[in-house]
């Protein structure tokens, strides 16, 4: 590279890359010019940039891509603010998973440029009215209209990178599996994957598996609710492993009621390890016990996930899945998104949103999050809305200050009692997430 002085705005130095896309991984200085990745060499002169990042101890990896979360805030039942989340997270790209159906599509996608630089993607929900309310979406015939879908689609290219499918009874009611084949319908014709959430049966695991092509994704690939990818004797479905053969993608959406640490294990133990770690951020998983992206990750690495492995299904995979060429790496020429963390030892429980605990292991904890070459600054959270019911935990959560969110279990992990609020009631027909 050429030596001359201020060619680069930052030079983040002197921490340990994992770049699953290229394969770096080692001690590396990171320039950054122009929002983009200028250079990654072993020692690249200090005198060079205009600002110097020390991530010496520290992990740098590419600004982390969640692919299930639900950002439509103020407009849905689910959606959350992702700034507040993305400074302290590292996650740099947000994929919206359905919250918005045709009727909502242009909304969302005009909502997108206020979150720059963070970058957003989504996918479209195969009902028109996508997630407004908790569930029942798929429940009309009228509003599951394959051909509107394709349309909205089109119109909007380059934003929506797939159509969204939720399947479980509460979400579809008398219509089974008819909302799937929908979305399959509406995707074939744009060219996009269907991302399909899975549940409380009917319809069944078998029946929607059997209908996913190449590049279609499972969601919530770890509940253990009836659509669970274990067999009922052990060990994995047939019809996922043939799913997996063929190219179907299995992502874990943490949420509020869909990851199960004895379900995980069994999969990890079976050799079906995720594609693809999300978070499900929505407003409620964001207070506990899912709270963010990398305390997902952190439960992988708690369950003897590699490092490596699970870096990969948060950045370099996710960004395959929806056909992002920018983001998921730090190979030269791409937007300069980083996610610097450190790692501690944990001491403490994580759960699953069971409220089953596991010990936690080594735990990423983010120092700071770049997006398009931009240090992100700290964020208050934001309020949940009326409907959210919080613990007194949770909302003593909210109010502590922003940096002590870099550790959002910090304190509420010790105690089932700080998730109380997830617990159903056997009378309301609630969906999960
Ligand atoms: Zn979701």
């Amino acid at each position: 590279m050429p030596a001359r002085a201020g060619l680069l705005d930052l030079l983040v130095a002197g921490g340990e890359v994992i770049d699953p896309a290229t394969g770096r991984r080692g001690r590396y200085d990171v320039g950054l010019a122009g929002g983009r990745i200028a250079v990654v060499e072993p020692d690249v002169p200090r005198q060079l940039a205009a600002g110097v990042f020390d991530a010496a101890g520290c992990l740098v990896l590419p600004g982390l891509v969640d692919l299930h979360t639900h950002i439509f805030h103020g407009a849905t039942f689910w959606g959350t603010d992702p700034r507040p989340l993305a400074w302290r997270t590292g996650v740099t790209t947000w994929v919206d998973a359905g919250s918005a159906g045709a009727y909502s599509a242009a909304a969302l996608e005009q909502m997108s440029p206020g979150f720059a630089p963070l970058q957003m993607s989504a996918f479209l929900n195969i009902s028109a009215v996508g997630l407004i309310a908790e569930t029942g979406e798929c429940r009309r015939e009228d509003l599951c209209d394959p051909g509107l879908c394709a349309a909205v689609l089109a119109e909007h290219e380059g934003f929506f990178a797939g159509v969204k499918c939720r399947m479980d009874s509460a979400t579809v009611g008398e219509m089974g599996i008819e909302p799937l084949r929908r979305a399959l319908r509406a995707a074939e014709a744009a060219g996009v994957p269907v991302m399909v959430h899975i549940g409380a049966e009917p319809p069944s695991i078998d029946e929607v598996l059997d209908l996913l092509r190449p590049g279609d994704i499972v969601t919530h690939c770890m509940t253990s609710q009836t659509m669970s990818l274990l067999a009922p004797r052990g060990g994995i479905r047939r019809s996922v492993v043939g799913a997996r053969e063929r190219g179907v993608l299995f992502d874990v959406g943490h949420g509020s009621g869909s990851f199960s640490f004895s379900v995980a294990e069994a999969m990890l133990a079976a050799g079906f390890p995720p594609d693809v770690i999300s978070s499900d951020a929505h407003q409620r998983s964001i207070l506990g016990p899912c709270f963010d992206l990398p305390t997902c990750m952190s439960k992988f690495l708690a369950l003897g996930m590699g490092l490596d492995d699970v870096v990969r299904a948060a950045t370099s995979a996710p960004a395959l899945a929806f056909s992002d060429a920018e983001a998921g790496s730090l190979e030269v020429g791409r937007r300069a998104d980083l996610a610097v963390f450190q790692v501690e030892e944990g001491d403490f429980d994580f759960f699953d949103s069971e409220l089953e605990a596991r010990r936690a292991g080594p735990v990423l904890v983010n120092r700071a999050t770049f997006a398009a070459g931009s240090l992100l600054e700290p964020v208050e959270p934001s309020r949940p809305a009326p409907w959210v019911h919080l613990t007194d935990a949770q909302r003593a959560l909210l109010s502590r200050g922003p940096e002590t969110l870099r550790r959002p279990w910090a304190g509420m992990l010790r105690s089932r009692d700080g998730y109380v609020s997830y617990r159903r009631s056997s009378s309301s027909p609630s969906a999960r997430s």
